[in-house]
């Protein structure tokens, strides 16, 4: 190589790399997943780009990985004849993370090796994991359709630097060689790497090969001649995209794989559905619920949304218009066989096709959650807490699905004495009291501040069970939220509250008598608190505080005209 240039890593990427092989050592066979992912990434990104060049190909349009091994030199060689990188994106995506989140990331981790282990699995490794087995990795790799001379050739032995060199590459495409740690040689082994292989990246729709060793002429048992065998290409994997097979044909731990692959996530998936849909529109989708939200979950601006394909031809990325933003937590593919080819985001913006595969996936995800929350509940309970908030946003977003999404909350409430939020709104109705038509609820700026709202002080009284808000989207959500089952929402601090049936004749007549011995008092209140107030009235709700402050019936509780404060408004 003639010009040798050295950069320094980013500082998450040095952070990263030491505590991957610190904390990885029990999962060491993990890189090359992480390895032939990206190379199928690359054979798709290469595939895409053809459908509008098919030059790039340069006469091989076989895609593939292979995967060797030099037991002499003690390397791994990982080649794919995908869509190679240039200078400039070498130097990005080898010295720099472009995930995001990644700084919240390293702000969290606390320097302990084992309490970070844990952080790291859910963060993802990449292609820095090749260091958890290598001392010294060198790739070369030259873009599809660029120069044989563009070649480039990146080293580093994953401390805190790397160099790049301008090398010729005759070949498109991307090598990476892997110099393993004296203590790694176990690797450098075909019979172990095809075990890995089969054990991570069997789902990889390209072909995965391996060089199969020449065998000599040999002697038979009956001294026969056996000829000798020459050296090949051997595919080790199945090699065809894992949504395209039967359901009945693909393994737990297939789908699980698959997951890590398309996600860039490291910890198994919660649930799955997988499904081919045929008719008047054709696709295949294959959704996931992970186990764990982002880093950035609450940023909405974040990469969300599905893989497309086309035709079993990948095609984008993050195709938001599939996934409403409530469900922007879903990871998975969809495969259509109505879209053309050459869609673009600016074409599936405003789509018929696109309007019907979004609400068939809305439907599915639904569906899955119910399954789960129905015959899982533990499990359900898992997704709560992590998404739980996020489908808050639904009943706002989703007008269709209002109904199946309210049946998918969590609340607390006064049943029990757990803050946890596991109350269903079914579970709700079905404790109600005889006689009482509403759901009650209080939101307020914290679950402690609703806990202790006065206003449930005639609620507890009455053994009336309320739901608990304290999250600052509840009160968005409550205002899209009007009936459930045919049940209307009732906040509980409205002035007017009308406890209806279940008041009964001699209560009524107790308030009468009650409000007759403090007569005016209301004036001297009304007086003295002036324009302050728009009205002072009795109540009978409280039975420990002597008073509170109600929202007027126009709707508007008190948290509300919070939020619209702090909003500026
Ligand atoms: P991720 O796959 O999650 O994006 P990685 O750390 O595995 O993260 O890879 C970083 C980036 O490096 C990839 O997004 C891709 O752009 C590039 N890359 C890695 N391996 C290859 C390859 N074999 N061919 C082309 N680009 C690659
Ligand atoms: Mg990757």
């Amino acid at each position: 190589a003639a010009h040798k240039e050295t950069h320094g890593f980013q500082t998450e990427v040095k952070q990263l790399l030491h505590l991957m092989i610190h904390s990885l050592y029990s999962n060491k066979e993990i890189f090359l997943r992480e390895l032939v992912s990206n190379a199928a990434d690359a054979a798709d990104k290469l595939r895409f780009r053809a459908l509008e060049n098919d030059s790039l190909y340069e006469n091989d349009g076989e895609l593939n990985v292979k995967i060797s091994v030099d037991k002499d030199a003690n390397t791994i060689t990982i080649a794919d004849n995908g869509i190679g990188m240039t200078r400039d994106e070498v130097i990005a995506n080898l010295g720099t993370i472009a995930k995001s989140g990644t700084k919240d990331f390293f702000s969290k981790l606390s320097g302990d090796n084992a309490k970070d282990s844990q952080l790291i699995g859910q963060f993802g490794v990449g292609f820095y994991s090749a260091f958890i087995v290598a001392d010294k990795v060198t790739v070369r790799t030259r873009a599809a359709g660029a120069d044989a001379a563009e070649g480039i050739e990146w080293t580093s032995e994953g401390e805190g630097e790397f160099t790049i060199a301008e090398i010729n590459r005759p070949s498109r495409g991307t090598e990476i060689v892997l110099h393993l740690r004296e203590d790694e040689t176990e690797f450098a082994d075909t019979w172990r790497l095809r075990s890995i292989v089969s054990k991570y990246s069997d789902h990889i729709s390209i072909p995965v090969q391996m060089w199969k060793d020449e065998v000599p002429e040999s002697e038979g048992p009956d001294g026969e001649k056996v000829p000798a065998q020459p050296g090949e290409w051997e595919v080790v994997n199945k090699a065809t995209a894992l949504w395209t097979r039967e359901k009945s044909d693909i393994t737990e731990d297939e789908y699980k794989e698959f997951y890590k692959h398309i996600s860039h996530d490291f910890a198994d998936p919660l649930a799955w559905a997988h499904n081919k849909v045929e008719g008047k529109t054709e696709y295949t989708s294959l959704l996931y619920i992970p186990s764990k939200a982002p880093f950035d979950m609450w940023n909405r601006e974040q990469n969300h949304g599905l893989k497309l394909y086309v035709q079993r031809v990948f095609i984008m990325d993050d195709a938001e218009q599939f996934m409403p933003t409530y469900l922007r937590f879903v990871k998975g593919l969809l495969d259509s066989n109505d879209l053309p080819l050459n869609v673009s985001r600016e074409i599936l913006q405003d789509n018929k096709i696109t309007q019907a595969l979004r609400q068939g996936c809305t439907k599915r995800v639904l569906q899955m959650l119910e399954k789960m929350a129905k015959n899982d509940a533990e499990k359900y309970q898992t997704f709560w807490n992590e998404f739980g908030n996020a489908l808050k946003e639904g009943p706002a977003e989703d007008f269709s699905n209002r109904e199946k999404i309210a049946g998918l909350l969590r609340f607390s409430s006064t049943h029990g004495d757990s803050d946890a939020q596991t109350v269903s709104l079914a579970d709700y109705i079905e404790r109600m009291k005889e006689g009482q038509d509403k759901i009650y609820y209080v939101t307020a700026d914290s679950l402690q501040a609703a806990k202790s709202s006065p206003h449930l002080e005639i609620f507890r009284k009455k053994g009336i069970e309320v739901l608990l808000m304290g999250e600052r989207i509840d009160e968005w959500l409550m205002s899209h939220l009007t009936e459930f089952n045919e049940k209307q929402f009732e906040s509980i601090a409205k002035a007017n509250l009308d406890l209806g049936d279940l008041e009964d004749e001699e209560t009524k007549k107790a308030k009468e008598e009650a409000e007759k011995e403090v007569e005016g008092i209301l004036e001297r209140a009304k007086t003295a608190l002036g324009d302050k107030v728009g009205d002072v009235k009795f109540t009978h709700r409280l039975t420990d505080s002597p008073a509170c402050i109600v929202a007027d019936d126009s709707g508007m509780t008190t948290q509300m005209m919070k939020l619209m404060q702090a909003a500026g408004q």
